[in-house]
Order: C-alpha cells, then structure tokens, then sequence
C-alpha cells in the first residue's frame, strides 16, 4: 500500500469499521470492528506529533500517545505496544471502554478543524495486533520478598494493583465474590462491547505471573477486613460499586421490574443470553423500558434489544447532549433502534392484578439551572404526564458502592458510603488501601487503574519503610545486647 506521508490530518477521521446494524441486534458479537494494518497506518499518519503532547496530557494514565502512535506509523508494533504498556497495563480493554472523547481525543489539536485521530481505535490495534501476534511477554517478577498482599474484588482496580506488586516481588491474593473475575469488566459491559477472550487473556497473564485467585468469597461475611489484615501484610479493597439506585417511585416492587445491575448480571455473567444453553432465563416481554443516561442504561437497553422484544425506550431526564454514555455507544443504540425520550422522568410504576408491569407513568422535564455538577437541573413540567406501556423497566440511574466491608469494619467513609483515603490511597486504617469506585462511587475503568497503580506504588513504600523500621529495631537490640 502507499502510506500516506506524516503527518497528513486532512485525511478524513476514520470511525472503525461496525457489525451490520440489522445483523448484530441478534447477536452478542463484537459490534465494533476495530482496524485493520492498513487502515491503522492510514489513521497513524494523521497524527501531527505535537510537541506540547495535549493527548497524552489530557490521559489519566498519561499514555504516550504520540510516541506509540510514531511508531505505529514506522510499522514497528512491537515499540508501539511497548511504549503504551509503560504506563497503561490493560490497553485492550482501554481501547475499547476508555471514554476517550472526554480524555485524550478532546484534546487533539485536530478536533476542532479535521476531526481528532482515532486515538482509542489505534490503542485497541496495536494491543489486539500485538495478542494476536504473540508480540507480548509477560513481564518479569522480581524475587518474592516476602510481604503478602491481599486484594479484595477483581475489578480493573485491583488486577492493577496485583499485576504492579506482583512485578515488584510480592505475594498477591485476590478475593472476588463472584464466581468469575474481572469485575465490571465480566459482569456489566456486555461482550458486544468488550469480548471476553480480551478479559481472560489479561486475568490468565496475572496467573501466570503467579497471582493468585480465589472466588466465591465474600470479604465482610465469610472472612472479615480484620481477618486478612492478620493474615496479610497489606489489604488493597476494590470492591467497586455494585449497589443500584432505586427509581423511587410507587411500583418498584411490581415483577418485571430490574436494577441494570441485576439485569446485566443475568444476561453477561450468567450468561442468560445463551438460554437455555445456559439455565439463566430472562423475561423481556414485549416492550422494555430503561431508565439512565450513562453506559449502564446504554448497556442494559441494548442487551434488552438483543433478547427480542418489540420495541426498547430509553428515558433520561436530560438532552443528549448531556448523557454521559460514551459517545460512540450512544450512537451505535440509535442505530440498533433504540427509542429515546429525553427530558423524560418515571414517577410511577402500575401493574395488573398479578402484579406484573403493565405502564410507566411519565413526566416531561425542562433543564433549569446549573447544579453541583455543573449540568443544568431538569425540573419536571406541570401537568405534562404521560404513560408508556411496558413490561419490563430497567432501572441504571446509578450506583453506590457496595456496602459490606463498611458495614462490618470500622473504617472512615464518606455520606455516599465511598471508602475515605489519603492520595496514595490508603484509608484510616494503616495497611488499608483502596481505589476505583468504592472510593469514587461510578467513575471509569481509567481511573480504576490508575487508582491501583497509586495505591500500588504506596503499599510498596509502605511495606518497604516497615521492614526497614523492623530491621533497625532489631540492630538496635543486637547493638544494646553487645554492649
Ligand atoms: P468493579 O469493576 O466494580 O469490581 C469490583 C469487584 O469487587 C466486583 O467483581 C465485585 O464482585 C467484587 N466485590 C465487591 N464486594 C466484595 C467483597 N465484599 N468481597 C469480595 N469481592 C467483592 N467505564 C468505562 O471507562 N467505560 C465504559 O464503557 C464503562 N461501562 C460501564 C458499563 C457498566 C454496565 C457499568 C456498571 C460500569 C461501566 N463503567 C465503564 C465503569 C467501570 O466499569 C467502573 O468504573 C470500573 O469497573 C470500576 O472498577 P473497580 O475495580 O473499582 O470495581
């Protein structure tokens, strides 16, 4: 092929290929396509090579993002993925979930004029490219050092906090409730969005490297925080934030009734999109109703779509412009049919004599002044309720972490039950720490990660400073006993 010269920007953004929207409704197959070399390198040559470096800036994990993006362009892959795995450990995943129009594609000087380069879709490239190829090593592990560390959850947060410590020689635990690992990451994002082998593949590396993986424990119930405190030197908690947010409205406990979580749960974690192959039924009905504007609502309205009802209705009580979904999985639901009723409510759920949903009672919202968020309030109109049949109604209007370990430890919290730490993530407690969204409540894959790696860095130094203090301590006894 003839590449195109850097940097070429004027070339158009190329948004990746998709499944065909009439084909991938009945399936759960990866919807987005991601690049091949050619199209990679076309991208790659859009790229300007700023000097001020505004993407890798704008990164939480600060990637660097012209550098790999240089040597994708010279078809050195092997540099490239090297270069994005100094500082992000799970590029596969980020490629796919990372919101990268609020991060590094918001800040690429091509925006505004021809378009930002396809930033997320080049990661995700070179980091398939590099999989597929057997281009990746694992990482080397210094000698154990002795120091256990125990990791509660199996979220983005904590395989960031296994895989960093593990690297640096220390004994990693890590505890998960459920019956499969990852977190989110296997249990929320729908495989459509994030395939399972790309999980697997970094959850069997950390085993690899000698991490090791216990479920079905529940940390807080079968064995408290105080337990792996005597028995682990560290205790890192990422136990995420897995509680719904009801609706509150009249209704709630009709059948037919969801939280995303329990919905999402159902079909990707027990797999109920394989029934009966898998003895996971879900009921749909015909008509389903979500209520949410972030990835959760677009992540339960389009697994719903897949299971075959009707008609699907997403209702927000913003515009579309203030949906914090990721863009791009915004428009993939309207193509995949997906209604939308913006500045749209729920007030009130009404069932039949069986207790089955039957309507949800609506009302009409205006955006009104700007709140602590920044975004304008919606503030329901007057007289202007309205009913949408329905089935089913799913509920994503947010998540707040999960409860136990606070319920059953003493250990400082804030008034949204998030856990309270320091910048290097630890909490009140010594040896504890913590990150990702049982200290920021629903944040982002990224930020999980990032947490862990701060986390990581700090129980290393942490461990390091005990150990020194134990091995003066007992000089200092064996100078005195000299004496
Ligand atoms: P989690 O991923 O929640 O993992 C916590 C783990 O801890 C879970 O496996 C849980 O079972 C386990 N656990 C909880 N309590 C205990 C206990 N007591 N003992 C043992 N184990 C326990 N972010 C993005 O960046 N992009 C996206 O596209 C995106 N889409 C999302 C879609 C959905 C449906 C959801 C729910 C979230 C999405 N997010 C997205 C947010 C992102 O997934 C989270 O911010 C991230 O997973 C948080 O990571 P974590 O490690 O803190 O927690």
């Amino acid at each position: 092929m003839n590449k195109p010269k850097k940097p070429s920007p004027q070339i158009k953004r190329n948004e990746g290929r998709h499944q065909d929207k009439n084909e991938r409704i009945k399936n759960f197959d990866e919807v987005a396509l991601g690049f091949n070399l050619e199209e990679a390198l076309i991208e790659s040559s859009r790229c300007l090579n700023c000097k001020t470096r505004p993407c890798e800036k704008a990164c939480p994990v600060n990637i660097k993002v012209p550098d790999f993006i240089t040597h994708l362009y010279n078809e050195d892959i092997q540099s490239a993925v090297l270069k994005i795995y100094e500082t992000s450990l799970f590029p596969a995943i980020c490629g796919r979930v990372c919101p990268q129009e609020n991060y590094c594609e918001a800040a690429c000087v091509l925006k505004d004029r021809f378009g930002s380069v396809s930033i997320g879709r080049l990661e995700r490239f070179v980091s398939d490219h590099a999989r597929k190829n057997n281009m990746l090593k694992l990482p080397e592990c210094e000698k154990e050092n002795g120091f256990k560390v125990a990791c509660v959850g199996s979220g983005p947060a904590s395989l960031s906090v296994a895989a960093e410590l593990r690297k640096k020689g220390y004994d990693i635990t890590v505890f998960e409730a459920l019956h499969e690992f990852g977190g989110v990451l296997r249990y929320g994002i729908p495989p459509f969005r994030l395939p399972r082998e790309v999980v697997n593949f970094e959850i069997e590396n950390l085993k690899k490297m000698g991490v090791k993986f216990i479920k079905n424990i529940l940390i807080g119930k079968s064995v408290s925080l105080d337990d792996l405190r005597q028995d682990f030197d560290a205790v890192f908690v990422g136990s995420g934030a897995g509680l719904p947010s009801p609706l509150g409205v009249k209704g709630e406990d009709l059948i037919g009734v969801y939280s995303s979580n329990e919905f999402l749960t159902r079909v990707n974690l027990m797999k109920g999109y394989k029934f009966p192959d898998y003895d996971t039924p879900i009921y749909v009905g015909k008509r389903v109703v979500v209520v949410g504007g972030g990835n959760t609502a677009m992540d339960s309205a389009r697994c719903a779509k897949r299971l075959g009802p009707e008609n699907v209705t997403v209702l927000y009580r913003r515009t579309k412009a203030e949906m914090p979904a990721r863009a791009e999985e915004v428009e993939n639901a309207i193509e995949e049919g997906i209604n939308f009723e913006f500045l749209t409510a729920p007030v009130e759920l009404e069932g039949d004599e069986n207790g089955r949903l039957k309507r949800v009672k609506c009302i009409r919202m205006e955006l009104g002044e700007k709140d602590q968020s920044g975004r304008r309030k919606p503030v329901p109109i007057k007289g202007s309720e309205f009913y949408i049949d329905t089935d089913v109604i799913i509920a994503a209007i947010g998540q707040s972490p999960n409860p136990l370990i606070q319920q059953t430890t003493k250990i400082e919290t804030n008034k949204w039950n998030c856990l309270v730490v320091n910048e290097n993530g630890q909490t009140s407690i010594e040896n504890v720490f913590a990150g990702g969204d049982v200290v920021r409540g629903g944040a982002t894959v990224l930020l999980a990660m990032k947490d862990g790696k701060v986390a990581a860095n700090a129980i290393d130094e942490y461990l390091k400073k005990k150990s020194e203090d134990r091995r003066q301590k007992t000089e200092g006894r064996k100078q005195k006993s000299d004496k």
